[in-house]
């Protein structure tokens, strides 16, 4: 982009901040992308291209096992989560929530489920008296986790949320106080917190392997396909917040977050949204964050939807190093670990378990109400930092945090 087209679009989305946080009533921005300014409904889709179903359904469970409702039947439920309840403990499928009656039909034959655990969008509320399903986990783009959380608050059931957990603070608010009002437990679908390399990279850092920590470097990155915010809900701000950073740059954010085991007391940001592209009418194109943190670490995240793909991370120390390449993928995840005259190949486990050991701890919580390594609360504290890092990039400016991850004001 050309600096005098980056300035106008600067002052443009200056502007656009200011009128969204002085408008009475007006929620506080998620992000300073510009909205089209419709509201997010969920609505069926079509059966994801490239995904294929069980050839046998699976065996009955366990009569303790935790029923669990997918909302949702797109391409990370079909193709990551639902596969993965074969090797989960104490928990299983028992409904399915879908906009497109055939799809979730021919789901539910695959995964042997009768046609009465079948709901879609209109008809959810009547999971309240469904005793098979006990927990339902949200699988929607993100603009809709906020309200289908509620309403299975309402509903009486346990949730599991994809990240990001909503697009704007309040909006996380509002999630936590429904599961408080209801009784139920809340955690958020933050799988690299049960992902053998990232758990031992979280053990290598509490162990100071590689010195106290100077530098993260992350980068979560690819180019995304020639489409309209119409077209692909990861491209439209109501569905996907600012883009990038709350789908795939999140996970950055989290890593430097729980290598660094602190909060930042600061942030600055830059974010880049192209002129005359349709992908980026609504959402950021790039999205590049330092934090800095209490004890002079500094995390450096990039991410974008416009750049060949990546997913990378490097720790580095006073006395070593740890680079992940993949860092934090489905499958797969690599970590070599440095040090002055040293470099070791690690293998703590392979990366695909993430998905059935999230599952099985979000049972353990419902079931034996083991404590959540991702509750709710977390995905708040990202949010808010999310909105910060939108508030600096806006700004220009630097800001000083709050332990919480809000603004200091
Ligand atoms: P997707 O487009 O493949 O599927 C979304 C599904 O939501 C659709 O198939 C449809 O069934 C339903 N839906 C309801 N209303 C919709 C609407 N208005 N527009 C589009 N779809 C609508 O998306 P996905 O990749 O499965 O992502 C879904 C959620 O899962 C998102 O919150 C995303 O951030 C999260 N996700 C997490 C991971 C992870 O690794 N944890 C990976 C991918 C996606």
């Amino acid at each position: 982009m050309r600096f005098a087209e980056h300035t106008i679009r600067r002052r443009r989305l200056l502007q656009w901040s200011a009128a969204a946080a002085v408008a009475p009533g007006l929620a506080a921005p998620a992000c300073a992308a510009e909205s089209s300014g419709a509201s997010p409904v969920a609505e069926g889709q079509p059966f994801p291209r490239g995904v294929s179903l069980p050839s046998s359904p699976p065996p009955a469970p366990d009569a303790d096992s935790v029923g669990i409702a997918i909302v949702g039947l797109g391409g990370y439920a079909l193709a990551q989560i639902m596969p993965a309840f074969a090797s989960a403990r104490g928990c299983h499928i028992a409904a399915l929530v879908s906009g497109n009656e055939e799809k979730a039909k021919r789901v539910a034959a695959a995964y042997g489920l009768e046609e009465d655990s079948i709901y879609n969008y209109e008809n959810f509320d009547d999971i309240a008296a469904d005793d098979r399903v006990d927990a339902v986990y949200i699988i929607l783009p993100s603009g809709l986790h906020a309200d289908w959380t509620e309403k299975a608050f309402a509903a009486g059931k346990h949730v599991l949320c994809e990240k990001p957990m909503a697009l704007s603070a309040g909006e996380c608010e509002r999630m936590i106080a429904a599961s408080t009002k209801a009784g139920r437990k809340l955690m958020i679908g933050y799988r690299c917190h049960f992902e053998p390399c990232n758990l031992r990279a979280m053990a290598l850092m509490r162990d100071s392997a590689i010195g106290d920590l100077r530098l993260i470097r992350t980068a979560h990155q690819y180019r995304t396909g020639m489409a309209t915010p119409a077209e692909n809900w990861r491209l439209n701000r109501a569905l996907a917040g600012g883009g990038p950073l709350e789908d795939y740059g999140l996970y950055g954010l989290q890593a430097a977050l729980y290598l660094t085991g602190e909060m930042p007391s600061s942030v600055s940001a830059y974010t880049l949204q192209p002129e005359n592209d349709a992908r980026f009418r609504e959402i950021f194109a790039h999205v590049s964050t330092q934090l800095q943190f209490p004890s002079g670490a500094v995390a450096q995240l990039a991410t974008s939807y416009d750049s060949f793909g990546v997913n990378a991370l490097t720790a580095r120390g006073a006395s070593g190093a740890l680079v992940m390449e993949p860092a934090t993928s489905y499958r797969g995840n690599t970590m070599l670990l440095q040090s002055y005259g040293s470099s070791e190949t690690l293998t703590p486990g392979e990366s695909s378990v993430q998905f059935a050991e999230q599952l099985s701890h979000f049972a353990d919580a419902v079931r034996e109400d083991v404590v959540i390594k991702t509750p709710g609360e977390m995905g708040l504290r990202d949010v808010r930092l999310i909105e910060a890092i939108y508030q600096s990039a806006a700004t220009g400016r630097k800001l000083a945090l709050n332990p919480d991850g809000t603004v200091a004001s």
